[in-house]
C-alpha cells in the first residue's frame, strides 16, 4: 500500500471534511497532542478547511520544546567540559538554555555532534575510549526504546564511558494535568498515533472515563488527521466518551509488548518538570538503580542548576491549549527561528515554528 498516496488522497480528504462538516452543531475545542500533528495541520491547510465552530489547539506533544530549560542548562555545562564528547538530535543544538545553547557551545570549540540515534552516539563511545561520550536522551514513549537500548547495549558490552542525559516524558500525565485546571479549554484530544505504537491504548481509557473526555488515536497525514477528528467529534456530538483507534495500521490496543518490557527493565517513573509548565509528577522516566552507572546526571554531578526562563516566552500556556503562538507578543519580532527565545520556535515539531513558516 502507499501510504503516501492513499492518507494524503484529496477525494478521500473531501468525503471526511464533509462528514465533519455535516454532523457540527456547535463549538468545541479538540486539542492535537503531538507537534508532528501540529506540522501537518498547518502544511496541509486543514486548520483553514474545518468548520469555524471546531477551534484545534495545540498540546505539549513536542519532545523538544518540553525538555526543561535546567536539562539544556545541564547539557550545555556537561557539553563544556575537555574531555566530553556531547551527542544529541540535532534539533536540541539551538534550543535556548537560560544564557546559551549548544550550537554556541560547538562554535567555541566544544565538541558537540549530532546523530540520528543513541545507538550512533554508543558506537562514538566504542570509537573513543579516552573521551566521556553523552546522549541527550529525549522524548516521549515513542523514542524511549530506541534512547534505552544504547543503555542495555553498554551494560551487555561493558563499555564504561558512554552516559545517557535522560529527559524521557510520558503523554498520560501531561492529558490529566491540562484536563485538571480550571482552566482548561479542551473538550477532546487526537492523541498521537506513534506513541501509542509503543504503548497501545489501554492507558487512555481510564482518563477517557475518570474526565468525561473522548479520545481518538490519531496519526499524521491529512486522512489520518480528519479520520481522529471525525471519530472525536462524533463522540462530542453524541455526549459520549471512549478512546477509539484512527490509526489502526499502526497502532493496538496492547502496543509494542516486546518494547514495554525492555523500558519496564530499564525505566521507573519519575517526577519530571515540562519547560514552560512545570512539574508533572510522575510524567517521566529516570534509569532505574541497576542502570544509574550510565545516568548523566549522576557522572557529571550537575543536579544543581539555576535557570532562568525568558519573560516574553508564552510557550507553557500554547502547550496547554490556552494561547496560540500569534498571542506572543513575540512572535515573528524578537522571536524567530533565526533567533529564538523558545523551544517552540526552534523545533521541527514546535508550535511556533510551525505558525512562522505557514501562517506569518
Ligand atoms: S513566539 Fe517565541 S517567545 Fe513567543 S511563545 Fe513562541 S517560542 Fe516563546
Amino acid at each position: 500500500m502507499n501510504y503516501i498516496e492513499d492518507f494524503r488522497n484529496s477525494d478521500r480528504a473531501k468525503k471526511l471534511l464533509h462528514s465533519i462538516i455535516s454532523i457540527i452543531s456547535k463549538k468545541w475545542v479538540i486539542m492535537e497532542m503531538c507537534g508532528g500533528q501540529t506540522h501537518s495541520m498547518m502544511k496541509f491547510g486543514l486548520d483553514q478547511l474545518l468548520p469555524q465552530q471546531l477551534e484545534i489547539v495545540h498540546g505539549p506533544g513536542c519532545p523538544v520544546c518540553v525538555t526543561a530549560l535546567e536539562l539544556i542548562d545541564k547539557a550545555i555545562l556537561i557539553a563544556k567540559k575537555r574531555d566530553v564528547i556531547f551527542t544529541s538530535y540535532g534539533d536540541m543544538l539551538r534550543v535556548p538554555g537560560s544564557n546559551s545553547d549548544l550550537f554556541s557551545v560547538r562554535a567555541t570549540g566544544g565538541d558537540v555532534r549530532v546523530v540520528y540515534s543513541a545507538l550512533d552516539a554508543l558506537q562514538i563511545a566504542r570509537e573513543n575510549p579516552d573521551k566521556e561520550v553523552v546522549f541527550f536522551g529525549i522524548g516521549f514513549e515513542t523514542t524511549a526504546p530506541a534512547n534505552g537500548i544504547s543503555v542495555l547495549q553498554a551494560k551487555r558490552l561493558g563499555i564504561q564511558n558512554y552516559s545517557v542525559l535522560v529527559s524521557q516524558v510520558r503523554v498520560p500525565p501531561a492529558m490529566e494535568l491540562i484536563l485538571s485546571s480550571s482552566e482548561n479549554r479542551v473538550q477532546g484530544f487526537l492523541a498521537a498515533g506513534h506513541v501509542c505504537s509503543v504503548m497501545g491504548t489501554k492507558e487512555y481509557v481510564p482518563i477517557s472515563n475518570r474526565y468525561h473526555i473522548p479520545i481518538s488515536i490519531t496519526g499524521f497525514e491529512p486522512v489520518d488527521l480528519l479520520a481522529g477528528i471525525f471519530e472525536t467529534l462524533s463522540m462530542l456530538e453524541t455526549n459520549i466518551w471512549g478512546v477509539k483507534n484512527a490509526y489502526s495500521r499502526s497502532v493496538s490496543s496492547e502496543g509494542n509488548v516486546e518494547a514495554q518490557k525492555m523500558l519496564d527493565q530499564l525505566f521507573e517513573p519519575c517526577d519530571r518538570n515540562w519547560r514552560g509548565i512545570g512539574l508533572i509528577p510522575m510524567s517521566g522516566w529516570k534509569l532505574r538503580s541497576d542502570f544509574q552507572e550510565f545516568d548523566a546526571e549522576i557522572r557529571f554531578n550537575v543536579a544543581d542548576v539555576q535557570s532562568q526562563e525568558s519573560e516574553k516566552c508564552i510557550a507553557g500556556l500554547i502547550l496547554q491549549g490556552l494561547k496560540k503562538p500569534a498571542d506572543c507578543g513575540a512572535f515573528q519580532r524578537e522571536c524567530t527561528p533565526q533567533n529564538p527565545l523558545g523551544a517552540t520556535m526552534v523545533s521541527s515539531e514546535g508550535a511556533c515554528a510551525a505558525y512562522y513558516k505557514y501562517r506569518r
